[in-house]
């Protein structure tokens, strides 16, 4: 079907953004670079606007299939994100295989690439004979912290948060263990048992391809691939970011900055799926309207319940600034910008008015944050945010952190102090700002074509060529 002889590899992501976006990216770079097709096979329709902007986005050579809807209901309704994500995937086998079995037919399947909650795909994919690996949107010190995993789970009895000592990881940071990932936080919720288990397939991967770079891991890359254990090879492919984000309009954010000073907007937004409880955004606005400086926050109707709630749609828009400080929205309309719910973050970053973003500290967001020499504030929510906050705060030293308060949440006086640390001149400011733009270099090197990260896809990308061309020279 003019397909016949193409060499293809087959992605399966789950379907959240801070997903997809990475994977789109990886996608891009072999289609561009390598002439390899890629098919996304997708585990339903595109719930959101964003979703639906990023395939739409995606060039021809990057198809997708989507696997037949599965019901969860019998899936208790608190179950976590990530227990529903794994879930979704063991059920979904039989579709795959038979979804890669038609694709052997017209194409050469030179390899299958899982995320780290889709690894069960295995399964099918070593069935199959499809040589499997693993792509890692995080970084290596979450990657360290997942293959770890299965012997920490069997020399530990207790919650991570009450080990007495911080976890000390090779090449890694010390973390206390109230910070290390959210979901191995309960060890009697199913989604701690997913985590372990998905640690342990992470090591059936032919290799790992990991979205960072040395720059900013510099003690974990010497490391990665000297551990005594035997673990996949792990190839630092990062930062792979986008150029450009799905936009969706609601807000012109642009010509909004257009009209802003040079680095003067702090950037406030939380993923595309973090949600502040209501106290906790009060606290917010208040403290942005204390520290007296421009800002541009997305902002999500606020919960009160788990803040991973809108992972399938980043779009559910009640009336958010409903929620604020009474008069907020008046005071601050000369220094202040609300978009609801979606901006078009990189386009956000890329802008000369930027001059700081307050973030949950998400992997892509992070990575496009250096990438355009933007420092942060690091304000960590869920999965494995905690962890990258301590890094980026104590190792990188690109973000300022605030300090929570014994109730768990940020005051204003608090936030407005970190803030303005962020964008007035200062010392602390000036250091993590430097920081940024040495990043901001480092990162581009990594991208470059005697970079590590193009080198790296490019002896993926090789051998999975060579193999098609020595069998088509040998048949
Ligand atoms: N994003 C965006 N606009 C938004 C929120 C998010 O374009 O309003 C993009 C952002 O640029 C990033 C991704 O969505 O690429 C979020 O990924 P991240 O890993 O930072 O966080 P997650 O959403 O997975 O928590």
């Amino acid at each position: 079907d003019g397909d016949d002889g193409a060499v293809r590899v087959v992605v399966l992501p789950p379907p959240g953004m801070g997903h997809l976006i990475p994977f789109g990216e990886l996608a891009k770079k072999l289609v561009s670079r390598h002439s390899i097709s890629v098919t996304f096979i997708t585990f339903s329709k595109f719930a959101s606007k964003a979703q639906k902007a990023f395939f739409d986005a995606l060039p021809p050579t990057i198809t997708s299939i989507h696997l037949p809807p599965d019901s969860l209901a019998d899936i208790p309704s608190d179950a976590r994100i990530e227990t529903r994500l794994s879930i979704a995937t063991l059920r979904s086998l039989p579709a795959l295989r038979s979804i890669l079995q038609t694709l052997q037919q017209n194409a050469h399947v030179v390899a299958f690439i899982a995320d780290l909650f889709t690894t069960d795909a295995f399964t099918v994919s070593k069935q199959l004979g499809i040589p499997s690996f693993l792509f890692f949107p995080s970084n290596l010190f979450t990657l360290s912290l997942f293959l770890h995993l299965p012997e920490l789970d069997a020399s530990t009895t207790c919650e991570f948060r009450d080990l007495p000592e911080p976890l000390q990881l090779p090449g890694c940071v010390p973390m206390p263990g109230s910070e290390l990932l959210h979901p191995i936080q309960d060890r009697s919720n199913d989604c701690y048992k997913w985590m372990v288990h998905h640690g342990r397939r992470f090591r059936d991967a032919d290799a790992i391809l990991v979205n960072t770079f040395k720059d900013i891991e510099q003690e974990t890359a010497k490391i990665i691939n000297k551990e005594d254990i035997k673990w996949p090879p792990v190839y630092l492919v990062g930062p792979l970011i986008q150029s450009c984000s799905p936009d969706i309009e609601l807000v012109n954010c642009l010509s909004w900055l257009d009209k802003q000073p040079k680095e003067s907007v702090l950037y406030v937004s939380f993923g595309s799926a973090g949600r502040l409880t209501c106290s906790q955004m009060k606290e917010l606005a208040c403290g942005l309207e204390m520290s007296g400086q421009r800002f541009l926050w997305v902002v999500r109707t606020p919960s009160d319940i788990e803040s991973d709630a809108n992972y399938f749609n980043s779009m559910i828009i009640d009336d958010p600034v409903a929620f604020l400080p009474e008069g907020f929205v008046e005071r601050t309309k000369n220094v202040g910008l609300l978009v609801p719910s979606w901006a078009p973050q990189v386009q956000v970053l890329a802008h000369g008015a930027t001059g700081g973003f307050l973030s949950h500290c998400g992997w892509n967001s992070t990575l496009e944050s250096v990438m355009h020499g933007v420092p942060m504030i690091a304000w960590p929510l869920h999965a494995e945010q905690r962890m990258n906050a301590v890094m980026l705060t104590e190792v990188v030293k690109v973000a300022l952190r605030p300090v929570v308060a014994a109730d768990g949440i940020y005051k204003s006086e608090e936030i407005a102090k970190v803030v303005k640390a962020l964008m007035m001149e200062g010392e602390e400011g000036k250091c993590v700002r430097e920081k940024a733009k040495e990043l901001h270099v480092g990162g581009t090197r990594a991208l470059m074509e005697d970079g590590d990260s193009c080198q790296a896809i490019g002896e993926l990308a090789n051998k999975w060529t060579s193999k098609v061309l020595t069998s088509v020279h040998d048949s």
